[in-house]
Order: structure tokens, then C-alpha cells, then sequence
């Protein structure tokens, strides 16, 4: 290739703002002109190089703005240790049709088993194809919630909890709830309802809600509207966490209460 043709190409890389392609190119084309790499490899290469970059920056973003605890990923995910959760599901819900439907996720099981892993995942996948995610456990997403209310901010905060596409509240069930942080909770929730995704992770039944919230009337309003368009991932298993300590380990869990019928069904796979 000429020198000329190459400068060409560097300069409408850079004009197009793809300097992880930029970066490769040289290598690429090196080995394109000594006939190790046919044109179309070459071309996708070029291309996978800035799609490369582009996610790398958007995890980056993401880990910044979107407050996501840790990066896990569903290939890093042992399905082996955890039989009970449906390989095939959760790749079908990591290619984000869910997230296009408006349908929600819930995770479902006792501590350790992966719940929080695999929601990460999901909003890792999310954010790297340049969806916007939010990461929250429920006692951190009701405290913001009741200081803005303090703040008379309530709507201001609403709003913005309401616009990611994705939204991983974590921890349902692990700290009661006040009556307030409820109702604020319950408020988001119908905001987000056929809105915005929401993934959610909880180490109770859904017949344990009433309890959580303080309010059986309102959790039942808040899981009829949750489930209407819903994946459940119900895992029982133990606890990866002390995997190596198997004499420590809990028996295996009942799994959480079988849940209550919706008023539309609920998808246990995606479409
Ligand atoms: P939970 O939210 O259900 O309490 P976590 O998702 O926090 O559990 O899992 C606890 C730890 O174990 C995390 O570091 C997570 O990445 C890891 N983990 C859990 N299950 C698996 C698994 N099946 N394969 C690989 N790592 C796992
Ligand atoms: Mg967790």
C-alpha cells in the first residue's frame, strides 16, 4: 500500500474519531500487503478495533456514572456450580431484547448464589452497547429517595432515576424499610412500569414483600405491575462465596415461595 493511501486512511479515521482503529491500522495493513490477512478480515479487524475501544470507554463511563460495584461478566459466570440457573435464558436476556420490550428481570434466591453477578452483567452488556444503566441497592436508592424529599427535590430525582434503560436495584429483603422509603420505592417503580427496565435481585419470596415493605397491599400493586412483563431467575443452590468451605456451607435452600400468578403471564424465557 502507498504511503499516500495510508495517511488517507489515518486521516479518515480520525476524522470519524475512531482511534482504536487508528491504532491498529498499521499492524492490520502489514499483514493485509504481506497477504495474511484477506481484505474483508482486514476491513472487520479495522472495524473491531474501534468497537473495542468505543466499549472499553463506555464500561469506563459506565463504572463512573452508572455506580456499578464491580465488573462481572456472564462469561465468567460457573454454570456448572449453579445448575439451577438456565444457561440458555441468560444468554438470550444478555442479547437485551428485555431491555428494548421495557420487560424487567428479578433474581431470586438465598445469599451467594450469583444474584448480583449476573444482574451486573446484564448492565455491563447494556452499558457497552451504549445503553444507559444505573446500579442501586434498595437501601442506598430509598435513602437518596427520602433525601430529596427533604430537599423538596423529590420530582428532580424521580425524573432521573427514571430515564436509564436499565436500572439493577440490588438487595430487596436484607434491611426493613420505612413506610416513606416504601412509598417513594413504590413511586419510582410505577414510573419505571412499561417505561425502562428494571432488574432486581432479592434473597426473599415475593410472599415476603409484604413484610419487607410494611405493606401487603402496596407490594401486591408493586409486584403486579413488576411482573407483567417479567423474567424470573429463580436460583437455589450454595453460596459461591464459601464454595471451598463445603462443610460451612448452608444445606441447599427451598427455593423462595413459588410466586403469585400475574395478571398477564409471565415469561420465564425470552421471546
Ligand atoms: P448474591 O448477590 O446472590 O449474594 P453474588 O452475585 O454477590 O451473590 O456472588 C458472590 C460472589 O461469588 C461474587 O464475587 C460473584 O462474582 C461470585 N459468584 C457467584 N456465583 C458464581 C458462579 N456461579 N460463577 C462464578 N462466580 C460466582
Ligand atoms: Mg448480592
Amino acid at each position: 500500500m502507498t504511503a499516500t493511501l495510508r495517511d488517507r486512511l489515518r486521516e479518515q479515521l480520525a476524522d470519524l474519531k475512531m482511534p482504536g482503529a487508528l491504532e491498529a491500522l498499521d499492524e492490520i495493513l502489514r499483514r493485509a500487503d504481506s497477504g495474511q490477512l484477506p481484505a474483508g478480515e482486514a476491513i472487520g479487524e479495522v472495524l473491531g478495533s474501534h468497537i473495542a475501544l468505543r466499549n472499553q470507554r463506555r464500561l469506563q463511563t459506565a463504572m463512573r456514572c452508572a455506580r456499578l460495584p464491580a465488573v462481572k461478566r456472564l462469561s465468567d459466570f460457573d454454570f456448572s456450580f449453579q445448575p439451577s440457573v438456565p444457561r440458555e435464558q441468560l444468554e438470550n436476556l444478555h442479547t437485551l431484547g428485555f431491555i428494548e420490550r421495557r420487560e424487567n428481570v428479578v433474581f431470586l434466591g438465598p445469599p451467594g448464589v450469583g444474584k448480583t453477578h449476573l444482574a451486573i452483567s446484564l448492565a455491563i452488556t447494556a452499558a457497552e452497547r451504549g445503553r444507559r444503566v444505573y446500579y442501586a441497592t434498595l437501601a442506598d436508592l430509598i435513602m437518596w429517595l427520602e433525601e430529596a424529599q427533604q430537599a423538596g427535590q423529590l420530582p428532580r430525582r424521580l425524573r432521573t432515576l427514571v430515564s436509564p434503560s436499565l436500572m439493577v436495584i440490588d438487595e430487596i429483603g436484607y434491611l426493613p424499610i420505612s413506610r416513606t422509603g416504601a412509598q417513594l420505592f413504590y413511586q419510582l417503580m410505577s414510573r419505571r412500569y412499561e417505561h425502562a427496565s428494571t432488574v432486581l435481585t432479592s434473597n426473599k419470596g415475593f410472599e415476603a414483600w409484604g413484610e419487607i415493605f410494611g405493606d401487603d397491599v402496596m407490594a401486591g400493586a408493586l409486584i403486579d405491575r413488576l411482573l407483567h412483563h417479567c423474567h424470573i431467575v429463580n436460583i437455589r443452590g450454595n453460596s459461591y462465596r464459601v464454595r471451598h468451605h463445603r462443610e460451612l456451607a448452608p444445606r441447599p435452600t427451598e427455593p423462595p415461595a413459588p410466586t403469585p400468578t400475574p395478571r398477564r403471564g409471565v415469561r420465564r424465557q425470552e421471546a
